[in-house]
Formats: structure tokens, sequence, C-alpha cells
């Protein structure tokens, strides 16, 4: 399947009927009902050569959960998606738009698309969202605040979920501040840290099944989450139903320390580059 209508009525139609009061895709715009609280928007593209090789299904599932995986960030739960396509010619998408549907169904729903011919294949999805609260920034961890992560890191899960249950715990409990461990513990951490203005002082970085340290500090994609907060306590309480985070160290008052044990912390992570 190749052409560019037919990869728009072949999604519209496997997308199902709205919601009573809403339209999705098969207008010029979605129309859907705002949330009563804030309201969460993040994108993020993904390109062929540069983050996949392959069209499959797990490429269409990955493009919703990274997406997902922010609004979790933020504490949040997502709404709607709208996915933009770069279809370059001859190309193959059948199974990208069952990972599409399968993620419309599972994760986030599918409100609307387009797509257009272009020399390479690149697959945007938008995500809206909302918090039952206050969003939770990347910017607000304090010195002493605990640093926890969701669960070990480097693992290679095919589709890993974004963690929205944990993120709303983290939110309930207190959290500062918050991530998603989308380009490995070691830059997103600092990325935390940097929004934060504080330093960040780690006893130990929890390893998945078959993870190297490589893949512990610098692979992304598993979308677990790392968050400051003040009281291990509430952090526990909030969890009791979840899987415990894992505290991994404290943050300091010198932005300038980014440590683990008795050294500094290895740089690594994906880089996106231009
Ligand atoms: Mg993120």
């Amino acid at each position: 399947m190749t052409d560019e209508l037919t990869f728009v009525s072949s999604l519209a139609r496997r997308l199902g009927p709205a919601p009573a009061g809403e339209t999705w895709a098969g207008d010029d715009a979605a129309v859907v009902r705002p949330p009563a609280g804030e309201l969460l928007l993040a994108i993020d593209p993904m390109v062929q050569g540069v983050h996949f090789l392959e069209t499959t299904a797990d490429v269409g599932w990955a493009a919703v959960a990274r997406n997902v995986s922010d609004i979790a960030a933020m504490g949040g739960r997502p709404l709607h998606a709208l996915v933009s396509i770069v279809l370059p010619p001859g190309a193959d998408v059948a199974l990208l738009l069952d990972g599409l549907v399968e993620a419309h169904e599972g994760l986030c729903p599918i409100v609307g698309g387009d797509t257009s011919s272009g020399a390479t294949l690149v697959i945007t999805v938008a995500v809206t969202g909302t918090v039952d609260g206050t969003p939770v920034l990347r910017s607000g961890a304090h010195p002493g605040d605990l640093l926890f992560v969701t669960g070990p890191l480097g693992g290679a899960l095919t589709r890993p979920p974004p963690r929205l249950a944990a993120a709303r715990a983290a939110r309930r409990a207190g959290a500062t501040a918050m991530i998603d461990v989308s380009d490995g513990l070691s830059l997103d951490l600092r990325r935390l840290a940097d929004a934060s203005g504080v330093g960040v002082a780690l006893d130990a970085v929890p390893m998945a099944d078959g993870a190297s340290w490589d893949d512990a500090l610098g692979r992304g994609e598993d979308y677990e989450l790392i968050f400051a907060a003040p009281d291990r306590d509430a952090v526990l309480e909030a969890f009791a139903s979840l899987e415990p985070p894992i505290e991994i160290g404290v943050c300091t008052a010198d932005p300038g320390e980014c440590r683990l044990g008795d050294g500094p912390l290895p740089e690594g992570g994906w880089e996106h580059r231009w």
C-alpha cells in the first residue's frame, strides 16, 4: 500500500467511529471536547534511517507511545493523537498502519491525520493530554530531594508501556520534577538537574536483566521515569498498589555536581543531531 489517499482512508476506516458529539478522521479538522484542567501538548517526529530502519508495526506503536510517555512525564494522561506521515515513492507502510491502529486501541485515540509524499519516510505524532492537578515540570527539584526511577534501566522490551500510573503516583506523592528516560539516564537526568538548577549524587544505577552498563546509562525508549520528591514515605504510600520506584540518589546544592558513587556520572545517551 503506497498511495497517500489509500493510507488516509485506511487509517480513518480502521479508527472506528468517534464518540457521540465528536468528529474524528474524515473532516477538515477533528472535533473533540477540551479537558476541564490544563491542556498538555507533545509532538515527536520519527525519521526513517535516523530513528528506525524498517516500517514495522512497532514503529507505528512507538510513534504514539513516545508522545504518551512525554504526557506521562508531566504527571498527566493522554487524550487525543494526530498523525502526519511523509511517504517516499514505493513505501510499504501496511505494518506501520497496523501499529498505529494498535496504539489507537491501546494507548491513545488517534483522531485524525494527513499525509504527503517526500523523499524520506517521516512519521510525526502529536498528542494532547491533561493532568488532574498541577503538571510536574523538569524544573522544580530542590537540593535534598530524593531521586527515584520507576524501574530498572536499559531493558530491551519491544513495546515498553508508558508509565502512566506510576507518573500519576509520583505526582500525588509530591514529585517536584520528572522526566521520562527517552535518551538514557545519563542525559535525561542531567536535563532534569539543569532545568532545576541542582546537582545530583547517585548511589546506584538499577540495571534491567541482560542490560549492559552502557544500556542502563545510555539507552532510552524504555519509558521509565526519573523523578525527584522530598518525602520517601509519601512516595512509598502513593506507590502502594504499584511496583515501588527505586531510590537512586539525591539532589544537591551544587549545580555542577553530577556524581555516581565517588566518581562522575559517565556521559552517554542518545544526542539528537541536526
Ligand atoms: Mg520526554
